[in-house]
């Protein structure tokens, strides 16, 4: 008789998964190149966006690129009922103290928020930069087309939005640009500041820096590969913290680390055509984005970018030198990888927003025992629980097993010294939480 109760349900999971893919399948095809190819050419005519440069003009500067933006969201909105707040969210810098400050300015951010049905306070968070600079970043006035850098994250960004603003989802979705970037992170600092004061219960964010180019200086050409950087643990753990590691592990398994495998996970399953690449590291080797502001208050965030960079065509004047031509313009951005890298946020945006949030105090037991043990506290709307584990030198979660709806369980014969383990929570559509490495011990 049991047969019979269970069947029905086995069979609607299945059902409702075959819909969950469809939706993710169908956001993928929505994404448009064309658009964003129009956006980034409109972001580009606004000669230079500079932090700093004219605030006046509605055909030139940071002034009128983040009007346009501004007024691009307000009109996603209008076709969705409203869905999206929109304002300004923005932060005073002085030249005093900021060797990279021409002159005190505001660094205004352009936030739109997709509110969720059931969890209005949790976000995630995609974002883009508004602003470029010429060879010198003090230099407010020379053309600075930015195309790639990054008229293409913040073009991806409003793609995503008028491609998810066709749908409604549980959690919060904040796209934003942000300003200031290339003077010293300012608007992620003041945008992350602003999530901490207003209690955001921030899920993550996907910093989108610079996701046309396909040509590296390098010779590579690659249109399949990109970029997740992500630090390895929070930068303001405590010394307590830090001290547990070196019993219990976690080195390579923080927060931001397992948002990283979350859209490696998303990526395989729902767009095997593409090669993301996880890099164990904040951020490139010496150089900064606009997550890490987020990153230094305790969230979630890694950066999506291109794999092959062009550092000719970055952060340069418009010039040819010895047969070299420099410049960020938009001839050297591929619409087709931009489009590809803004499903990748899309889909990781819609499965996170659908998914319950993770699971809390999760506890590993097991020491000097045959079986691992887990203990967790369960999350409203979940439907279940998903513990993964992997070999400690293996990057991705390897091994699963589905649990059910339970806050305990022993994984039997498998010796707790020998793997790393994470629990997830799964939601009734099968969208699921990313992994928490376990932040507990029991006996
Ligand atoms: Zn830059």
């Amino acid at each position: 008789m049991k047969k019979l109760i269970i069947l029905p349900l086995l069979l609607f999971t299945c059902i409702s998964l075959g819909q969950t893919s469809q939706k993710i399948y169908d956001i993928i095809d929505s994404v448009s190149a064309k658009r964003i190819e129009k956006d980034i050419q409109t972001l580009v005519n606004f000669g230079t966006r500079n932090t700093f440069s004219d605030t006046i003009s509605n055909t030139r500067g940071i002034g009128a690129a983040r009007r346009w933006i501004k007024s691009e969201f307000e009109s996603i909105s209008k076709n969705c009922n409203n869905c999206l707040d929109v304002f300004y969210q923005k932060d005073f810098v002085t030249k005093e103290g900021n060797r990279r400050v021409p002159h005190d300015a505001w660094v205004v951010n352009v936030v739109a928020i997709q509110k969720g049905t059931k969890y209005p306070n949790r976000y995630i968070i995609m974002s883009g930069d508004i602003d470029s600079r010429a060879s010198d970043t003090m230099d407010f006035t020379t053309d600075a087309p930015g195309a790639n850098d990054n008229a293409s994250g913040m073009a991806g960004t409003i793609e995503a939005a008028r491609v998810l603003s066709n749908y409604q989802f549980e959690s919060s979705i904040v796209y934003v640009g942000l300003s200031g970037e290339e003077q010293g992170l300012f608007g992620g600092s003041g945008l992350a500041k602003y999530a901490k004061e207003n209690n955001w219960d921030v899920i993550g964010v996907l910093n989108n820096d610079m996701i046309g180019n396909i040509k590296g200086v390098d010779g590579v050409i690659d249109n399949r590969t990109f970029r997740i950087f992500s630090e390895p643990v929070p930068a303001n753990e405590t010394e307590r913290e830090r001290q547990l590691r070196r019993f219990y592990g976690g080195e390579v398994d923080g927060i931001s680390r397992q948002l990283a495998r979350y859209v490696h996970k998303t990526v395989k399953t729902y767009m095997p055509e593409m090669n993301p690449m996880m890099v164990y590291r904040l951020d490139r080797f010496g150089r900064g984005g606009h997550h890490r502001p987020f990153n230094d208050l305790g969230f979630a965030g890694i950066r999506i970018m291109e794999a092959h960079e062009n550092y000719n065509q970055q952060h340069q004047d418009i010039r040819e030198e010895n047969g070299i031509k420099y410049g960020d313009v938009i001839e050297h951005v591929n619409f087709e990888y931009a489009k590809k890298l803004t499903a990748v946020n899309a889909i990781n945006m819609a499965s996170l927003a659908s998914a319950p949030p993770a699971p809390k105090n999760v506890a590993i037991g097991g020491i000097v025992e045959p079986s691992a043990k887990f203990k967790w506290d369960k999350v409203e709307g979940a439907f279940g629980y998903k513990i993964y584990w992997r070999d400690t030198t293996s990057p991705t979660w390897d091994y699963s097993r589905y649990v059910g709806d339970v806050s305990e369980f022993t994984l039997e014969g498998i010796v707790i010294d020998n793997f790393f383990f994470g629990i997830a929570a799964v939601g009734k559509d099968g969208f699921e939480s990313p992994v928490v490495f376990p932040n507990k011990v029991f006996r």
